[in-house]
């Protein structure tokens, strides 16, 4: 039991705007006035920006992946810098790659409360699932890999789309996710051979008919008929590479009005016919988006400095890797998906890295909807988490920004529209961008609001003209009404909840699938479902999004 008092409150989703009220508290929820038992103990927020806690909508946390490139990046476990007040320590919390705990505690640490692992292949979801439990505070969602999933590409060329909505549907349940993830589709199923599927019209190495188009737009019609809250969450071909503007737009055009989350848009939004001509088309693919009602999309955006670059999207790692030099680490997740790992420096004086850096920020700013449009960095692919405040300084100051770009080299100020852009977002639009707008895009309805019934996660920052500084050092973090964050300390640790999906399945598809499976799997059917006894403090979320 809690009353927040006279904290000026952003709850945009209910359209509260710097308003100075009451937050109520009780039973993890907020409720109305009357409802607050006598007795709640008071923090006074006076003078203090209350918004509902962070929800990230893509972010690698846990996984089979991320555990690949602990191995790979050992070095990162001496990297402790942000824990420490600055003495490298050598606490083996993990760097840009972070431990469990540490994970969870950065998150809270900066008032955000809910997360989304943006890609699990169903063989590693039990692996998954333990690291899950494993992060503190936080609620998780997860999303399953399924663009290059061999039983569904082989009903989508046998014409069976039935049949493949059941697998799809039988598929989510098996690894216990929330949402339906395609990434590269086609092109990682063509790695396998060692090629990719860089147009959306070819058919993909090792099939007749079936090409990226057909894959997206099924997937999209599936994730929409299974009516899962979460749409199709699509890292669209050809990532990363110059010219890429053309695919990313075209596949808009093929979901045909079906709801889709363009994952990482920064990442797909370039230019040029080369690394030496590349440039940012942020305009472009901001318009084409900004017409396509039926989509949201999150950031990826770039920050200078350290990252690890971890995607199923193998055929990508391999070219990052040759264009680098760097390590690189490859994975085949048998007949679902793939991996790839290259630890990454961006750097301000690199001209590719700095069409990245401008790129990230010009979608936020030229996609003027901020309810379609969210916060991330593809962490830890374009920048980690914990530098989220650092994005955040740039929208809401122009002048300051505008200093940044001035320090690029010229060749790359040529190829980039950020100096042109003086929008600076509100706090009320900060508070989307992070919260409402994310939770909204999930189908999560008791997250990224303060109206009665929501979950009572909150956190309230100190009044502070650095933005940097005030969206790093909250003053008090609630998660699900217990307090986390107290003056600035994180005093309290709880256990999230994990959020799934059972999707309506047709039960006779086991049938279906258990022959096949036993043909082409190294382990044995029985194994491949995760148990719900393997999820601590799951909650099934209705599939009734329409
Ligand atoms: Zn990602």
């Amino acid at each position: 039991m809690l009353r927040i008092a006279g904290g000026t409150v952003y709850d945009p989703a209910n359209g509260i705007d710097g308003v100075v009220t009451d937050l109520c508290i009780a039973d993890g929820r907020l409720v109305a006035e009357a409802d607050l038992p006598a007795g709640a103990r008071t923090i006074d927020a006076s003078g203090t920006i209350v918004m509902p806690g962070g929800v990230d909508v893509h972010t690698h946390v846990a996984g089979g992946a991320l555990n690949f490139a602990r191995g790979l990046v050992p070095e990162n476990q001496r990297v402790s810098r942000k824990f420490l007040h600055g003495v490298d320590r050598r606490a083996g919390l993990g760097g840009m790659t972070p431990t469990t705990f540490a994970t969870g505690y950065l998150y809270a640490g900066m008032g955000w409360t809910t997360v989304n692992e943006a890609a699990v292949p169903i063989l590693s979801a039990r692996h998954t699932h333990e690291e899950l439990h494993d992060i503190p505070i936080v609620d998780k969602t997860t999303l399953v890999l399924m663009g290059n999933n061999e039983f569904v590409l082989d009903l989508l060329e046998a014409g069976e789309t039935e049949r493949a909505k059941d697998v799809v549907a039988w598929l989510v349940w098996a690894a216990k996710a929330y949402g339906v993830k395609a990434v590269n589709p086609g092109g990682v199923e063509a790695w396998k051979w060692g090629k990719n599927a860089n147009t959306l019209h070819a058919p993909i190495e090792g099939y007749k008919t079936v090409t990226p188009a057909q894959i997206i737009a099924s997937l999209a019609a599936v994730v929409d008929d299974l009516k899962l809250p979460h749409p199709v969450h699509l890292h669209c071909n050809n990532l990363g590479v110059p010219g890429n503007f053309a695919t990313t737009i075209e596949t808009m055009n093929v979901l045909q009005g079906h709801r889709a989350h363009l994952a990482h848009l920064q990442f797909h939004a370039y230019g040029g016919d080369d690394w030496s001509t590349m440039r940012s088309e942020s305009a472009r693919v901001a318009e084409a988006f900004s017409a396509n009602k039926n989509l949201t999309a999150d950031a990826g955006a770039v920050l200078f400095g350290d990252a690890v670059t971890i995607t199923a999207d193998g055929p990508w790692q391999h070219l990052l890797y040759q264009l680098t030099g760097r390590k690189w680490g490859n994975l085949d997740v048998e007949n679902e998906t793939g991996c790839g790992i290259v630890p990454y420096v961006y750097k301000d004086r690199n001209l590719v890295n700095a069409v990245q850096w401008a790129v990230g920020l010009e979608l936020l700013l030229l996609v003027d909807d901020p309810w379609r449009i969210f916060l991330t960095t593809d962490h830890p692919n374009g920048g980690c988490f914990w530098r989220y405040p650092e994005i955040i300084q740039m929208l809401m100051n122009a002048e300051f920004r505008k200093e940044q770009v001035r320090t690029l080299p010229d060749k790359a100020r040529q190829r980039i529209v950020l100096e042109d852009l003086d929008r600076e977002y509100t706090l009320t639009e900060v508070a989307i961008i992070t919260s409402a707008g994310p939770a909204r895009s999930l189908g999560l309805t008791r997250k990224g609001h303060l109206g009665v019934g929501a979950d009572a996660d909150v956190t309230i920052y100190p009044v502070n003209p650095d933005h940097g500084f005030l969206f790093s050092y909250p003053r008090y973090v609630i998660k699900g009404g217990a307090i986390v964050v107290e003056e600035g300390d994180l005093r309290h640790v709880t256990e999230g909840r994990e959020f799934i999906v059972r999707p309506a399945c047709d039960d006779a598809i086991e049938d279906y699938i258990r022959p096949l499976f036993e043909k082409v799997y190294t382990m044995s059917f029985a194994n491949y479902p995760v148990e719900m006894e393997r999820l601590r403090r799951p909650e099934v979320i209705p599939c009734d999004r329409r």
